[in-house]
């Protein structure tokens, strides 16, 4: 038997348990690719100790044998509006739940619950019902996505209840979520901006640049206050022009930004996607779903705030002109497509899937990686990237489906 941490070596052969393990006894992943920070281990194992990653294997443990399948961390979305019928921003505290728990059993053990334009009240409301359950762990903290965005690049947010963003009222929204608020995207260049960028940093709270007509320059004095995320680059910005680069050669050039890129194959053209991530590196990609409430659940007709949205074929659109409003992705899916389709590596997707968004809430001490002592969160992936099994926590939300 191997006396290495976490999942380096295989010196010993999984046992056959015909039994599921008693409580609290730990299990074994044995035969697994298991993909670590900075390697990756064939025919490795991976010890599961209560709701942690363990050192070593232990006499009594329960094996599993997941020959042939790779094992990575847990995803981690950044922006997420809901999925399994259910909304983030106008549904009940079940309704929440429902769509939080329709996200893990795609393998998102993490994510930030982002809302969409509403009116100041409905804000605060909402992030008070939100901040509970993120002092329940249920989700990772709160997003916030509008009001503070421009008009010119509205996507499908309300228009009549878009407004600046002036620090009042950012404080406003980040009071009534009560520490919970991690991430706020606003349009940099309207009145209050790059005061409510500074304000944002000051309180610990990402600023995202995002739904943004801003010049490159005005982008780069955006960096300089603070802000620090590209919301779904390239989506409601505008486009990169030779001789006015816009927000998007700035975002992509400068190290202190992350960029947000939907890997679903209707928001970005493959090759967009490549663009970006060959130039920023897995290390400031975070892959995100910008998922509505037909995520894992089915075409029909949706609500996204107070606009009316129709799903068919899986792609979400405003009912009244036709503008992309959000998507059906969830990461399951953007994991196999990142590496069946684009062509990025396994350790990167994982990076980009897990890795650099757990960084960016400054979590990677619990979430984020496969090493020992984080949180037991994890997916199995079979031969063909699709998903056989969840832990979340140590306990398993799907499968393992194996064989
Ligand atoms: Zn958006």
């Amino acid at each position: 038997m191997t006396d290495t941490p976490g999942a380096r070596g295989t010196a010993r052969s999984a046992p056959a348990h015909p039994h599921p393990p008693t409580a609290g006894q730990p299990t074994v992943l044995t035969g697994a690719t298991v993909v670590l920070p900075t390697e990756t281990v064939h025919n490795g194992q991976l010890v599961i100790d209560g709701t942690r990653i363990g050192h070593t294997a232990p006499e009594n443990a329960h094996f599993i044998d997941v020959t042939g399948h790779y094992v990575v961390p847990g995803f981690v979305d950044l922006h997420n509006h809901g999925g399994g019928g259910a909304s983030f921003t106008s549904g009940s505290v079940d309704d929440v739940l429902k769509g939080i728990h329709s996200h893990r059993e795609h393998g998102t053990t993490t994510l930030l619950a982002s809302t969409v334009t509403g009116d100041m009240d409905f804000l605060t409301r909402r992030a008070g019902l939100l901040s509970e359950l993120a002092e329940q762990g249920e989700i990772a903290g709160i997003h916030f996505e509008g009001p503070f965005i421009s008009p010119c690049r509205k996507g499908a947010h309300a228009e009549e209840l878009l407004r600046d963003p002036h620090p009042a009222d950012v404080r406003e929204l980040l009071d009534a979520a009560r520490g919970q608020a991690k991430m706020l995207t606003l349009a940099t260049e309207l009145p209050g901006g790059l005061d409510s960028v500074r304000l944002l940093a000051e309180r610990g709270v990402i600023a995202a640049i995002g739904h943004t007509d801003a010049t490159y320059e005005q982008t780069l004095s955006a960096i300089d206050a603070g802000a620090t995320v590209a919301t779904h680059l390239f989506n409601a910005m505008p486009p990169l022009g030779h001789r006015s680069p816009g927000p998007i050669a700035a975002l992509l050039e400068d190290d202190r930004i992350t960029v947000e890129l939907v890997n679903d194959g209707t928001h970005l053209h493959p090759a967009a996607l490549q663009l970006a991530f060959h130039h920023a590196g897995a290390d400031r990609v975070a892959f995100i779903t910008d998922a509505m409430d037909a995520a894992g659940f089915g075409d029909g007709r949706y609500w996204l705030g107070t606009l009316e949205v129709e799903v068919a074929d899986g792609v979400a659109r405003l009912a009244s002109d036709g503008t992309i409003a959000g998507s059906t992705l969830t990461l399951d899916r953007a994991f196999k497509r990142a590496v069946t389709v684009d062509g990025l590596s396994v350790e990167d997707t994982v990076r980009a899937l897990s890795a650099t968004p757990a960084r960016l809430l400054g979590m990677s001490d619990r979430i984020g990686s496969l090493e020992p002592g984080r949180d037991a969160d994890l997916v199995l992936l079979d031969a063909d990237f699709d998903l056989k099994g969840v832990m979340r926590r140590g306990e398993w939300v799907v499968g393992p489906q194996l064989g």
